[in-house]
């Protein structure tokens, strides 16, 4: 059986200015169907994707949080790159009304005759777009405003997973699992008859279910956020500071690792994980942060440029 398995890959991971060690915002998700995702393009991401080994022209879908320079200046690189290596597949970008009007004046000025179409989806408040639907497994964005500085946005993916037959019930059922009592439960009639018994779908299938990340891009902590993140497997969160430095965060629209742990506890997430590392933090100084969210929410860690978390829906 097909692995369901998710994807994350941290390419950029600092906050601000890059350093050494980490690039400027990107993560790249790629699910089991190879539908990628790419959250923010901060300046040199395409170099990361290039040493990592990831397909530049293979990328479906790019999502921006919001207009300032570090989640968005790899871009016009990027959107060069796709051209000269001669994309046909469509691309969609999904960002606020201000990354949507940096785009146009790039795409203006650079007069480049793109060999693909590029779909610009401008969002306003909260909303969704749904982005596949493969085999009964389908994959929806949506995104609502974060508390940052300028408008920005926070994004969650939502994969829906369609309920696999159990052969272990189905043989304890007395059906014989054949490719015409699959097609039979699945396909045509949701139900099977034996006998006297009428054996329907859900009594040999598991339940449909429900895999998501979310990714709060740059954010101060606000209750707002919680109802949002609920319910999520993974959160990507905002963590530029420790708490000694928390007004200072709180002032330039961004959180501490102690805000974020604190966000992952109220909405029951798995997994948190920190990133956009101030560049104030170079090697152990990191350690900090891990530490004061650990005392909150026990499953945490902390991003750096190339590392991949894989998850399995
Ligand atoms: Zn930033
Ligand atoms: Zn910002």
């Amino acid at each position: 059986m097909k692995m369901r398995n998710i994807e994350i890959l941290f390419l950029g991971t600092s906050g601000g200015v890059p350093t050494p060690e980490r690039a400027l915002p990107s993560i790249l998700i790629k699910d089991w169907n190879g539908y990628k995702t790419l959250f923010d393009v901060g300046e040199g991401t395409q170099y990361r994707m290039l040493k990592l080994g990831v397909s530049l022209t293979s990328i479906n879908l790019i999502a921006i949080t919001h207009s300032h320079g570090d989640h968005i200046n790899g871009l016009p690189g990027l959107l060069q790159t796709l051209y000269m290596s001669k994309r046909t597949k469509p691309l969609t970008i999904v960002c606020d009304r201000w990354s949507s009007e940096f785009i146009k004046e790039v795409l203006e000025v650079e007069r480049i005759p793109f060999t693909f179409p590029i779909k610009v989806v401008e969002i306003r408040g909260e909303g969704f777009l749904e982005l596949y639907s493969i085999g009964g497994d389908s994959l929806t964005l949506y995104w609502r405003p974060s508390c940052h500085t300028i408008e920005g946005y926070m994004f969650k993916l939502v994969w829906k997973l369609r309920p696999r037959l159990r052969v272990d019930r189905m043989k304890e059922l007395g059906i014989v699992p054949t490719p015409e009592t699959i097609k039979k439960l699945l396909l045509v009639e949701g139900r099977i008859v034996i006998g006297k018994r009428v054996i329907d779908l859900t009594q040999v299938s598991e339940r449909s279910r429900e895999v998501s990340i979310s990714y709060t891009g740059d954010t101060a902590p606000c209750k707002e956020l919680i109802p949002f993140i609920k319910g999520s497997r993974v959160l990507i969160h905002d963590s530029t500071f420790d708490s000694a430095l928390a007004e200072k965060a709180h002032e330039r629209g961004h959180s501490t690792a102690l805000d974020a742990a604190l966000v992952a506890r109220d909405s029951g997430v798995h997994l948190l994980i920190l990133t956009h590392i101030s560049a104030r933090y170079r090697g152990s100084d990191v350690l900090k942060l891990i530490k004061e969210a650990k005392k909150i929410h026990k499953n945490v860690i902390l991003a750096w440029d190339g590392m991949k978390v894989t998850l399995t829906a």
